[in-house]
């Protein structure tokens, strides 16, 4: 019998327009309080940056479908002793683990240890340095396909430090396909990508000009963690510039719904207000985060071995 390959969670590339329609369908239905079957499984939260909504969102979701989940402290683990990441992947899977949730300062490091592990455990990138976060992108996904307009009316503006930024990476590769109207980008010249990388993505060089006419804001927070100090905008010249505040928010769409993954860095990108206020779809991503999970988690479950 040939033994097919694992499946992963790595990037959007790589995710088959069948398995986004999938995930997308069982997130929303999940939402609506779609009943489970409890799974039989380990997933491990290996995280070695911080994270406050992604890995208790996946550990929420591993519990809510029956699997047991286990978060790894990381200054109490053996990587502190020099154990390379293979070896603690290929220890754990040793001892049962089924699912490899795992966060790395360094881009591209996920799809590396893809490529080391042997079968039988799934992996899943919850966070590359500044490559790819897929399952935010399914969740932003999941939370525009349930408040937001139509993909072809969409007309969805990122702002704000998107050259570090792992959720724009992986956000706009996944609306681009699931055929958003328009996308555009905007963030000081610094903090914009090369050209070439976001294909199909307009770019703005000021604030009101990204806001002008859209009906979805997705705000960033500067990555500080990914940069020098020296670097670091100032933060009451970065607010005045690029900060979303309710007076340029009127240039939007009435009703134009402000999305932020968080965390969120009050009087810097966003203002107290509107993050609070009745357009901002914030807490209701952090909701959809641990429906999208689950269903992430039933995906991966079921391209394992039978257990
Ligand atoms: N939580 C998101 C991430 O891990 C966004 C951020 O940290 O700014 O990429």
């Amino acid at each position: 019998m040939v033994e097919l390959p694992t499946r992963h969670l790595l990037d959007i590339a790589s995710l088959a327009d069948s398995s986004i329609e999938k995930l997308l369908r069982r997130t929303a239905a999940l939402a609506e309080g779609a009943a489970v079957t409890p799974i039989d499984r380990t997933v491990a939260n290996l995280f070695f940056e911080p994270s406050t909504r992604t890995r208790v969102s996946f550990e929420l979701a591993a519990q809510r479908i029956g699997m047991r989940a286990i978060s790894i402290e990381l200054d109490r683990s053996s990587s502190t002793k020099g154990e390379t990441l293979s070896d603690t992947a290929a220890t754990l899977a040793a001892m049962g683990v089924d699912c490899l949730v795992l966060r790395h300062p360094e881009t591209g490091r996920c799809h590396a240890l893809a490529g080391e592990i042997g079968p039988g455990l799934a992996l899943l990138n919850a966070g590359d340095g500044s490559g790819e976060h897929p399952s935010q992108a399914l969740l932003d996904a999941a939370t525009i396909a349930r408040h937001g307009p139509d993909w072809p009316d969409l007309n969805l503006s990122v702002i704000g430090d998107i050259r570090h930024s792992r959720v724009a990476r992986s956000g706009l590769a996944l609306f681009r396909r699931l055929g958003a109207g328009r996308l555009r980008i905007a963030g000081p010249p610094e903090l914009l990508p090369d050209s070439a990388e976001l294909p199909g993505v307009e770019v703005c060089h000021s604030l009101p000009e990204a806001v002008d006419g859209a009906n979805v804001i997705m705000m960033l927070r500067i990555q500080r963690e990914r940069m020098d100090k020296a670097g670091w905008p100032d933060v009451e010249r970065y607010h005045a510039d690029w900060g979303l505040r309710e007076t340029v928010l009127a240039r939007a769409r009435p009703n134009c719904l402000v999305m932020h993954p968080g965390p969120i860095n009050r009087g810097v990108e966003i203002a107290a207000d509107v993050a609070d206020g009745p357009r901002s779809l914030i807490l209701r991503q952090v909701r959809m985060g641990v429906f999208t999970r689950m269903a992430i988690l039933e995906w991966l479950a079921g391209g394992l071995p039978a257990s």
